[in-house]
């Protein structure tokens, strides 16, 4: 497969290559704050006069009137039109931020998502009056547990972050019930941060390992700490640096023959659905990131969604209400005595469910197979097209992501955020940079399936032209982005000291 990667590759590339900057700076307005525009007396709209007499509220409430902004429909109008104009999102270009998953969300996922039956209804409905929303929550988890090869799925956490706490408080739940709860989980040093957060929440110390010299974990280095002190490991596979765990079976053997249990972080499930299962590599719970996988639109704090997916020993401790199907009837079952309770009001985030949903159905088990196929296939040409001009820290076949260094760049003062911020006169979201935070200066780029050959050529020609302006002109990249309508800001005031009113 590689030497055919090799070879389309370099087809390609070359008709890319010196590649345009398609980013313009264009009619793009800059934007002040609507208290700056406000004038007194402005109004954005027209009451009839007033033909009834005029009766005050208390005046303990109209004596100190809220500071608002004045302003006239056109200046409301403007000002979200103008803010919605600096906004880059799929739906503009290529984002190929690594871990994220930001693939284009088919429009007719949220055509379903906005069906009244569905946006409309009540989370305290009847469950009478609900049956399709509780039949579609039901038959979701199904879709889920089969993709996952568990045995049972709740759709309550509001994230992926949110489904590891869910997932650790079952791990903990399971151990209390066993009689011996235990005190540490196992994170190797390639863990997204939340892992470590979220065994902490549940009163776990992290005991970090180190990945072995290809980027993955080895057998070894788990069993040298695995104890009967230890509730489990913590494992992303494909992990944070787009490698899949090949000794995976191995480490879970070890940690089942100490009794503890397999946290999977399934955030990058885009590399293998349809391909291989994580109940049949030996875990126990994974939680996926429907907002990732699954075809909703993210980023900005948007809600999420992330069910976890558990094998039968750890069924009896998911979060109530579980949805039940008996004689085609669904009901909300409450009375499950070793469950740790509600982790969100109602029953997750809907809407976000229906999304997740409409894609599975739209794609079916073919589309969803050959997704994860075309990610690691994106993934991997990009990898073999730019190997001659970034640093490559793992030099071996990657899943849905690939990640780089800045280490040829650095002789001429050149590093990773110089080039991710030049892309965006290319007209490209910047890749995740920095993270995982085992590889220093990685730049980390996950094209997903949905972006076409011609787009991803011309994001390659694109890095190609700045390694290029990084030998001959590396003042260029550290003053980018020039096509922006803010260059270089201050992100370490910005964070410090951020300015949060106008
Ligand atoms: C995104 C991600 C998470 C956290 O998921 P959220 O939905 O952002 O809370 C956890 N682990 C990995 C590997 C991720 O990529």
């Amino acid at each position: 497969m590689e030497e055919h990667i090799a070879n389309t590759c370099r087809g390609g590339v070359q008709k890319c290559h010196n590649a345009h900057q398609t980013a313009t700076s264009g009619l793009i307005f800059k934007e002040s704050f609507l208290w700056e525009k406000s004038r007194e007396g402005r109004c954005a709209v027209s009451i009839p006069a007033q033909d009834v007499e005029e009766s005050l509220l208390d005046p303990e409430l109209t004596s100190d009137p809220p500071e608002l902004p004045q302003l006239s429909e056109m200046d409301v109008v403007r000002h979200y039109t103008r803010l919605s104009q600096w906004n880059f999102g799929v739906d503009s270009g290529m984002y190929p931020l690594g871990s994220c998953t930001m693939k284009y969300n088919p429009k007719t996922n949220e055509v379903q998502a906005a069906r009244p039956g569905f946006a409309g209804a009540h989370p305290l409905l009847d469950e009478d009056l609900c049956q399709g929303a509780l039949e579609m929550i039901y038959n979701l988890e199904q879709y889920l547990a089969e993709i996952t090869g568990m045995e049972a799925v709740t759709l309550q956490p509001a994230a992926g972050a949110h489904g590891e706490l869910a997932g650790m408080l079952a791990i903990h739940a399971y151990h209390a019930k066993m009689g011996h709860q235990r005190s540490k989980i196992i994170i190797p040093d390639t863990a997204h941060g939340t892992n470590p957060a979220s065994a902490t929440l549940c009163g776990y110390e992290s005991i970090n390992i180190h990945s072995g010299e290809d980027g993955i974990l080895t057998p070894e280095a788990v069993a040298a700490v695995m104890d009967e002190e230890t509730a489990g490991i913590m494992i992303t596979n494909p992990n944070t640096l787009g490698l899949f765990e090949e000794n995976i079976k191995e480490i879970a053997d070890i940690v089942h023959a100490k009794g503890g249990l397999v946290y999977g972080d399934g955030a990058n499930m885009n590399a293998i659905m349809g391909i291989v299962k994580p109940g049949d590599l030996g875990i126990d719970v994974i939680h996926l990131n429907l907002h990732k996988t699954f075809s909703t639109p993210h980023g900005g704090g948007g809600p999420g969604s992330g069910p976890i997916a558990v094998v039968k020993a750890l069924e009896p401790f998911l979060p109530v209400p579980r949805v039940q199907k008996k004689d085609d009837r669904y009901t909300l079952v409450y009375d499950k005595p070793d469950s740790m309770g509600r982790m969100l009001t109602f029953h997750g985030h809907f809407g976000i469910m229906v999304r997740a949903y409409s894609y599975i159905l739209t794609m079916g088990a073919k589309g969803l197979t050959d997704v994860s196929k075309l990610a690691v296939l994106n993934a991997n040409y990009i990898k073999e097209c730019l190997r001659e001009d970034l640093h490559l820290p793992y030099d071996r076949p990657c899943m849905h992501e690939c990640v780089f260094t800045d280490k040829f760049q650095a002789d001429n003062g050149v590093s990773t955020l110089d080039m991710a911020k030049r892309i965006m006169d290319y007209g490209f979201h910047p890749p995740t940079v920095y993270f995982p935070l085992v590889v220093h200066g990685a730049i980390m780029i996950e094209p997903t399936e949905t972006e076409s050959k011609e787009t991803i050529d011309q994001f390659i020609g694109a890095f190609k032209s700045i390694v290029q302006e990084a030998k001959e002109n590396p003042e260029i990249l550290k003053s980018a982005p020039h096509l922006a309508k803010l260059s270089r800001l201050d992100e370490v005031s910005a964070a410090r000291k951020p300015v949060l009113r106008g």
